[in-house]
């Protein structure tokens, strides 16, 4: 016997989880499926490291989901969900005890900016207010289903108040160049470059410009805001709202098979035999590559997406490190406000270098690390005078060398992952002498650790998919499949591996959704007899 539903969603993680909310919000009856024992995906946290701190499992910051209209307009704030932030939104240290500092007053950072170089406070002041004219339609455009049409021309209309074709060139800049084009100091260089590196986009090519702004312009405007309690407060968040609604999730249920008839998706098998029938769509949070030839099998997929398939790319592996810290972090130069993400890179040109050791297959001797300090950010997160730290960098998907001392073979067992945790751990050691005396309890999360806990992260990919621009919009997640429809009818890719692609933004999700309630309204106007 099989249970029947309007729609069946594949993956409860924020991408999942919003595309549900939305179904159930136009009065569908809606079953989600999780693999894992609990909802969330990459936005989970537990008390897994040493008891009394809670460690974000993956994702920590939300400046995408504190500007995304879509989770924005479920007032997740009625379901539980407090935002918290750090005394200042991030900070980038460097060995002469100066840092790099953005707050959400955008006067402090002008001014701090402009104390280190003359003019630059200006400059940014100037920066920010072309954001404010533009940076909703920027954003908007970005979420939208590609073309993005609306706010498309919305920001058109807005481009002569910013400068007309002199800022589409700024945006069009690389980040590492955008920061010395637009300002004369160290600082805006790092905050910029840094955030862009947030994405596997090198920051010498057109994009990373972008996204480096957009993520800079988000912390100067919303700031980088963390759940109270741990990340996985937003993905309970909206799991709370979906079943408030009457919605249904049914967790350790790994979905194996998506069934077609007819060229539609019609109901999903899973690994423990259940099989759940789906009358309207089957929405897939599931990365394209377990999706097409997996879930989906071969045969029942033209062969141009299987071909097309063949040339998807991931982005680049991950290896995470956790750290209950007593004390604190003993900055040799403290900041002038305790950051919530600092970086980690002796220069914008140290940076380059240990990314594009990454993109050559090297892991990198000197990482570019991104960091949070979640105690400073939120003080429920361990006991007052600790902090919960973690540290993430970036490894190449297949390493072919160790760019650092050689002892690193890119296996990634635990072996591998212990000594590359030592040498992220030798970098915060050298800006904070005395750290690794501070450290209660580390766990190091490889490439291997974070596939288990979430399928989605090939190889500890974090992104879907890479985000550079031949892996973006229209060629999202290959070229003929831009937008959330499949070649399967009533089948719809919810996934970071689908436009926009990664970040906690829900618009995949979003796009999905909406994808299968405008194709169900055409499809039910039909008359049954020339339904297809
Ligand atoms: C280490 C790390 C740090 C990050 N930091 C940030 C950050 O600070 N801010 C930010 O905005 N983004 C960050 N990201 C990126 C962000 O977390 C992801 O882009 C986002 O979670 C993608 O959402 P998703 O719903 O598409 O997929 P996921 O969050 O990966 O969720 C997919 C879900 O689907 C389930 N699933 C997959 N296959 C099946 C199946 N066959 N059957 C049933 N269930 C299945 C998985 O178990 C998982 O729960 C980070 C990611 C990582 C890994």
């Amino acid at each position: 016997m099989s249970r029947a539903y309007d729609a069946v969603v594949i993956g409860a993680g924020p991408n999942g989880l919003v595309a549900a909310n939305h179904l159930i919000d136009a009065g569908w009856s809606v079953l989600v499926l999780e693999a894992q024992p609990e909802v969330g995906g990459a936005v989970r946290s537990a008390e897994d490291v040493q008891p009394g701190f809670v460690h974000d499992t993956f994702s920590a910051f939300y400046p995408l989901a504190e500007g995304s209209p879509t989770i924005r307009s479920f007032h997740l704030e009625d379901h539980g969900l407090t935002w918290e932030h750090a005394p200042a939104v991030f900070g980038h240290p460097t060995k002469d005890g100066q840092w790099a500092m953005l707050h959400r007053d955008r006067d402090l950072t002008a001014r701090q900016m402009d104390e280190q170089h003359p003019g630059d406070g200006d400059a940014w002041l100037e920066l920010c207010g072309q954001w404010d004219r533009i940076g909703d339609h920027m954003v908007g455009a970005l979420l939208s289903p590609f073309p993005p049409v609306k706010h498309g021309i919305g920001a058109l209309a807005k481009l002569r108040s910013v400068g007309g074709l002199d800022f589409v060139r700024s945006m069009l800049t690389p980040a590492a160049e955008l920061g010395r084009v637009r300002f004369g100091g160290r600082s805006p260089r790092l905050i910029i470059a840094g955030n862009a590196a947030h994405a596997d986009i090198p920051l010498h090519a057109p994009g990373s410009g972008l996204m480096g702004l957009l993520l800079v312009m988000l912390g100067q405007t919303v700031g980088f805001p963390v759940p109270q309690g741990g990340a996985g407060e937003l993905t309970k968040a909206l799991a709370r709202r979906f079943q408030s609604l009457g919605g249904e999730i049914q967790c350790s249920s790994e979905v194996t098979r998506i069934e077609v008839a007819g060229r539609r998706a019609v109901a999903v098998r899973t690994r423990d035999g259940e099989r759940f029938g789906a009358t309207r769509a089957v929405l897939a949070n599931v990365a394209a590559p377990h999706l097409y030839g997996g879930l989906v099998s071969e045969a029942d997929l033209p062969a141009s997406t299987t071909k097309a398939m063949r040339s998807f790319e991931l982005d680049p592996g991950t290896v995470k490190v956790d750290w209950a810290v007593d004390g604190g972090v003993p900055w040799a130069s403290p900041p002038p406000a305790a950051p919530g993400t600092f970086h980690i890179a002796d220069s914008v040109e140290q940076m380059t270098e240990a990314l594009t050791q990454v993109s050559n297959h090297s892991i990198p001797a000197a990482p570019f690390m991104l960091a949070g300090q979640m105690t400073t950010t939120d003080p429920t997160r361990s006991p007052p005078g600790t902090e919960a730290l973690w540290a993430y960098t970036h490894v190449p998907q297949a390493a072919v060398g160790d760019a650092g001392d050689g002892s690193i073979r890119g296996v990634w067992d635990r072996d591998d992952c212990e000594r590359f945790a030592d040498r992220m751990q030798a970098r915060i050691e050298e800006l904070a002498p005395g750290f690794g005396s501070r450290v209660l309890a580390r766990r190091v999360l490889g490439p291997r650790e974070m596939e288990e806990r979430d399928a989605n992260l090939i190889g500890g990919s974090i992104n879907g998919g890479t985000a550079q621009l031949h892996q973006e919009l229209i060629f999202r997640p290959v070229p003929g499949l831009g937008r959330a429809e499949t070649p399967v009818r009533g089948l719809y890719l919810a996934s970071a591996s689908a436009h926009p692609g990664g970040g906690v933004h829900g618009a995949c999700g979003m796009n999905a959704a909406r994808a299968a309630i405008a194709h169900t309204r055409v499809r039910e106007l039909t008359p049954a007899a020339l339904r297809r």
